[in-house]
């Protein structure tokens, strides 16, 4: 089953507003094993929303509408609705009555231009508003010779949320046949995403029946693995079993199969062997810090560190000799080193991470451009350094280093 949903709103193709009802809605369907092939936003003119109510019937099963329901001139979704599909539109007096009674109860006088929201397409079953004045409608009709079923909800997302729940959900149900979902994320970092795909398209494309996205952000990729099968069982055996042969190629590069970030997994191997970590961070100012404390528990391993921007800092509070910074520069191999390991013998904890770096965009030469990143790893015995050139804006520079920080940790506790 082929799903499109249609947001409705002038308000939507401005730079003010987000659709994002319709993520919710994509939930909810992929859950019931309907796929949303197509998002469209269209404006409050009629003829837009008929041309894309139309378009939606013509190339998808199911179509939801969301918004311009209300009771203003620019609320047109039912006028097109009905004139798409060549039926008319009833003004409902028990609707209307129930409108009314509203307006009583509160002791104010319906304005006349709200009696629109009792106005009904023929053959639609009008799905109560339990959380404002505009109800909803469903329409199980037949189109261009095929079955289609479509759904008029409210704009307001806790109007919409209420009523897909309570009165979409369940009709869905008993109509759609049963489909269960398994869902399954692996990680990799700091790979390129062609590199990635290279390697993995063989696999996953013989898996016709298992959905697979790449997702590369964030000095990350996410290998998403989506499958929905009549039992819950055969979803879960299909998504495992690639995932299975995903890891056998990717190896120990996959960091977490279970949705975790990659400072969780950190966390969670250093606590596994007893060891704990500081950090030394210039250019970073803290980030790699501030990440690793996100994580709940991360007191268990992680003692905490110095942020040391200045020269003065960095021998203050990591014991950088003052002939290496004037020697090498502050951004250096030396310094990273001697940062990692200056701060892992203050606190005396079992690693020690520097990282010392040119974030941009001022500050960059063309011996040490912007981008040019140190970044080290002390366990006592040996100490790490790698020499990066990040690419990108100042915050880019700066994530990617924590990012390739924390692979190291991870890399080396494996
Ligand atoms: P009413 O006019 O009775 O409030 P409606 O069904 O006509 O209801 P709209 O006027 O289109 O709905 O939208 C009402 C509110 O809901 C607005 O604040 C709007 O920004 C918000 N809204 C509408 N559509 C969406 C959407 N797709 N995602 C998030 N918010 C939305
Ligand atoms: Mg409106």
């Amino acid at each position: 089953m082929l799903s499109e949903i249609i947001a409705v709103g002038s308000e939507l193709l401005t730079p003010y507003r987000q659709d994002t009802n319709s993520l919710f809605i994509t939930e909810q369907l992929n859950a019931l094993g309907v796929q949303v092939v197509f998002k469209t936003i269209v404006g409050d003119r009629r003829p837009h929303l008929a041309l894309a109510v139309r378009y939606a019937l013509e190339r998808t099963d199911i179509v939801i509408l969301m918004g311009g329901l209300g009771p203003t001139e620019d609320d047109r979704t039912r006028e097109s609705v009905a004139s798409t599909l060549g039926v008319r539109i009833q003004r409902d007096t028990e609707l209307l009555t129930a409108l009314y009674k509203r307006y009583a109860e509160r002791r104010t006088t319906m304005p006349d231009n709200n009696a629109k929201q009792a106005d009904v397409i023929e053959g639609a079953e009008i799905l109560p508003n339990a959380r404002g004045t505009a109800p909803g409608q469903w329409l199980d009709i037949v189109f261009g010779g095929h079955r289609k079923l479509m759904m008029l909800l409210p704009g307001p997302p806790a109007e919409l949320k209420t009523m897909f729940t309570s009165a979409c959900l369940p009709r869905l149900r008993s109509i759609l046949p049963e489909k269960h979902m398994a869902h399954r994320v692996l990680k990799m970092a700091l790979l390129p995403e062609s590199e990635v795909d290279a390697r993995l398209a063989p696999i996953y494309t013989r898996y016709k029946d298992v959905e697979t996205t790449i997702l590369a952000h964030a000095a990350e990729i996410q290998l998403h693995l989506h499958s929905s099968k009549p039992t819950q069982t055969a979803a879960e055996s299909r998504v495992n079993e690639l995932a299975g042969k995903i890891e056998e190629e990717m190896d120990d590069l996959i960091f977490s199969s279970q949705n975790e970030t990659l400072e969780q997994i950190v966390l969670y191997h250093l606590e596994m062997r007893g060891a704990t970590l500081a950090v030394a961070e210039s250019c970073t100012g803290g980030l790699l810090a501030e990440r690793l404390t996100r994580v709940s528990g991360s007191s268990r391993s992680f003692l905490g560190g110095a942020v040391v921007y200045t020269n003065e800092l960095k021998t203050e509070f990591a014991d950088v000799p003052e002939e290496l910074l004037e020697d090498y520069g502050a951004v250096s191999a030396q310094v990273a080193e001697a940062l990692a390991t200056g701060i892992r013998r203050k606190v005396q904890s079992t690693f020690g991470v520097g990282i010392t770096g040119i974030a941009g965009p001022s500050g960059g030469s063309a011996e040490k451009p912007v981008g040019l990143v140190y970044i080290a790893l002390a366990d006592g015995q040996q100490t790490e350094v790698v020499e990066k050139r990040f690419s990108g804006d100042r915050e880019r520079v700066r994530w990617w280093a924590t990012q390739q920080a924390l692979e190291m940790i991870r890399r080396k506790l494996l």
